[in-house]
């Protein structure tokens, strides 16, 4: 998506080689105009495959993923990251390790909010190792529902997410492919 990948390469900044900030559009303040471009086009690429709710994990991928779900016309659910005394019965739990983190924590849903045979679009704003990605289609198949793809913002392609989760089945559509990093270089898959 070209829109996106030029802003990433004007306000988005490689921390180092592994770790790229872009709180300005998409983690800390939200480029809103930005973000339903994005939910477009990932309802433009997952149109026809028979999606019959979007999911994401708080709080980043809240943003794109709510306007995916507002250009798909579907229910939206967002997973979370810590377990609230209001939130103990019904629900599902899987752990997750967050690569920005360096720490694991308990990615929590609540059954009532997929339903049998759902086939889910998770949404997420970054992909390195696929930890996240897994964690979220583990909770969905919990729940008898299907995974019927997932919408990255931003793929660091040279972290192995994107084939781990390949090579285990599902349909990865992401928006920007980052080859490279270093500082004041951001690389993409296709240049
Ligand atoms: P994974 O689980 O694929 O290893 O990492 C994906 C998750 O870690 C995303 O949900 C995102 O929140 C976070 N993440 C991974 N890499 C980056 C990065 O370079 N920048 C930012 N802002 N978040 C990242």
């Amino acid at each position: 998506m070209e829109l996106l990948k030029q802003r990433i390469r004007r306000d988005g900044r490689a921390l180092n080689e592994h770790v790229l900030m872009v709180d300005s559009f998409l983690n800390h303040q939200v480029d809103v105009g930005l973000m339903r471009a994005v939910g477009e086009e990932f309802a433009r690429q997952f149109a026809g495959c028979g999606i019959t709710r979007v999911m994401t994990i708080e709080s980043s991928g809240i943003a794109p993923a709510t306007m995916t779900a507002l250009a798909m016309g579907l229910p939206l659910v967002v997973m979370k990251k810590s377990i609230s005394s209001i939130l103990s019965e019904g629900i599902l739990q899987t752990e997750v390790h967050s690569f920005t983190k360096n720490s694991s924590y308990q990615l929590t849903l609540k059954q009532k909010f997929v339903a049998e045979g759902d086939r889910v679009l998770v949404i997420d704003d970054f992909l390195a190792n696929g930890e996240a990605a897994f964690g979220a289609a583990r909770l969905v198949e919990q729940a008898g529902a299907q995974v019927a793809g997932i919408g990255i913002v931003i793929e660091k392609a040279f972290q192995p997410g994107h084939q781990r989760l390949i090579e285990a089945g599902y349909r990865v559509v992401s928006l920007a492919r980052v080859s490279r990093m270093a500082e004041n270089l951001i690389e993409f898959v296709d240049e």
